[in-house]
């Protein structure tokens, strides 16, 4: 073994977790989150009120419909779109800084969110659909969470079925049985794609001007 890892470049990716509501994005995120110490999270602008338990500046930035209008014209955002209602939209600046300086940024944002990334980012993307195991269970753990009528869990899973509908167009999918079993695939994925060849600028250095020289 060596005593010091060789300190390679690599730039960082924007890692993107999609998935009908229920189907457990949001807890693996969070456990992603905590785990890895290279991983942060992208904090999207809204147009949406903010919840009872949300933070302004850590669950989103809650802007007017106005300013948020400015924003798109400013082209302060990665990528924007309309879900359910409200404006959603990912700022640039945070996430380009983040990815110059080798770190891989987390986003939970929407299929059409990543069809803008696709297409302008490419090379920057990895994106994984969450599904959950079966309809049943998706509204099984809607349910669950207690927060909504009835009228809105109908609202919610019609939302899912068309969420769903776009899976395959994501780089990768995780069915989700079983959330440590997910959280582990979802890590796998993660360390797969940090150490892909294209990431790693600093490689030809490393093997042209260390490795093969003995230095
Ligand atoms: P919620 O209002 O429940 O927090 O989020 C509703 C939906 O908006 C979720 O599917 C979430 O992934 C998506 N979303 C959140 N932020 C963004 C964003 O910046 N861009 C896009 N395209 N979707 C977002």
């Amino acid at each position: 073994m060596f005593a010091v890892a060789p300190k390679i470049y690599r730039r960082g990716f924007m890692f993107v977790l999609s998935s009908p509501s229920g189907a457990g994005k949001t807890t693996l995120s969070r456990r992603l989150l905590e785990l890895d110490k290279n991983l942060m999270m992208s904090v999207s602008a809204t147009t949406r009120a903010m919840r009872p338990n949300e933070k302004e500046g850590v669950d989103y930035y809650f802007v007017t419909k106005g300013k948020f209008r400015d924003m798109v014209a400013r082209k302060d955002f990665l990528e924007h779109a309309e879900v359910f209602g409200n404006m959603y939209g990912t700022p640039a600046d945070p996430v380009d800084s983040a990815l110059d300086a080798g770190r891989d940024v987390l986003f939970d944002i929407d299929w059409q969110g990543t069809k803008q990334l696709r297409e302008t980012r490419p090379r920057d993307l990895v994106s994984i659909f969450i599904l959950p195991p079966s309809m049943k269970e998706l509204e099984a753990r809607l349910r669950k969470r207690a927060e909504d009528s009835d009228e809105v869990i109908g609202v919610r899973m019609a939302q899912a079925s068309d969420e769903i509908s776009h899976w395959n167009t994501y780089d990768y999918v995780v069915i989700n049985f079983d959330i440590e079993e997910s959280l582990h695939r979802v890590q796998c994925i993660l360390e797969a794609e940090r150490v892909r060849r294209t990431r790693q600028h600093g490689l030809t250095d490393f093997v042209e001007n260390k490795l093969l020289k003995g230095v």
